[in-house]
């Protein structure tokens, strides 16, 4: 599977806000009254081919519109933009990344497609999730918080991820939480030992993988979900990769200590003070 050897691939693990939702949103049989905090994030590759990306992450001003309703709370509240202090960290700026791999099209995973308006990013997406998201109506993509002009926008750019071939970065087809969901399998020199396996929504926590929960969430088929995660534990097991989960607060705090890129301004300690605080104000 990991198919060119001489690609070296380092990964590095962004966070770039928080969102409180209800645990039953990732976990198939988790609570609809108790509010978690995960983190919203992005994933940069330094390969030998340049500079990418596995998800751009949530765009404050666009996902904040869908803040304080009953269900879901972006944290922290104000207009912030992230995306461009991780840039900023990495002393790179938007021109020179060269491509984008999305795992599905979901706001908090395919935000801030405008910083690549002027560049030469090459966005890949799985052909069956762009067909979801270009048939779906209005509410889906509200929903999901999907800008459809980005789909218009960046048309010329999108490329088939099945086809994606970047040698040591191999997508892994996941479908369940939507029909097109890809996962990203990474042989990576600096963590894990030796590979990883980003599962982005395919499993949202640790207790996902652990306990071996499908998420709660499918806008895809619940059975295909389910199937996706016993593929990925199984692949696991054989090939000795860690499963990283999309989205567990304190697993990625401690995932980006290393290269110092919570670029959220604000703890998961914080941003669990933050969430009682906005749901004691809304009761
Ligand atoms: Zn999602």
């Amino acid at each position: 599977m990991i198919n060119n050897p001489k690609v070296t691939t380092a990964a590095i693990p962004v966070i770039l806000g928080w969102e409180a939702v209800k645990k039953h949103y990732s976990i198939e049989t988790g609570s609809d009254s108790e509010w978690i905090v995960e983190a919203v994030t992005c994933i940069f590759l330094n390969t030998s081919v340049g500079f990418g990306l596995i998800d751009t992450g949530t765009s404050f001003p666009s996902r904040l519109s869908f803040s304080g309703s009953s269900n879901f709370y972006l944290l922290p509240q104000e207009n912030t933009d992230p995306f461009r202090t991780a840039l900023q960290n990495l002393d790179l700026d938007a021109s020179e990344i060269h491509f984008a791999l999305l795992s599905h099209l979901h706001d908090d995973h395919a935000g801030n497609l405008e910083v690549f308006d002027n560049g030469f990013v090459r966005i890949f997406v799985s052909p069956k999730e762009l067909d979801f998201i270009k048939q779906h109506d209005e509410s889906y993509l509200h929903k999901a918080g999907f800008d459809k002009a980005a789909l218009v926008k960046h048309s010329f750019l999108w490329s088939d991820l099945e086809k994606f071939d970047f040698g040591s970065i191999s997508p892994i087809s996941t479908p369940g939480h939507t029909p097109g969901h890809c996962s990203f399998m990474i042989e990576t020199t600096n963590i894990g030992d030796g590979g990883v396996v980003f599962c982005c929504d395919a499993a949202d926590l640790s207790e996902n993988i652990s306990d071996v929960k499908p998420p709660g969430i499918c806008f895809g088929e619940k059975s295909e979900a389910k199937a996706s995660l016993d593929k990925l534990i199984s692949l696991a097991k054989c090939d000795k990769l860690t499963l990283i989960p999309g989205h567990d607060g304190r697993y990625w705090e401690e995932l980006t200590t290393l290269h110092g890129m919570n670029c959220s301004g604000m703890t998961y300690l914080d941003a669990c003070a933050l969430k009682e605080e906005l749901i004691d104000a809304h009761s």
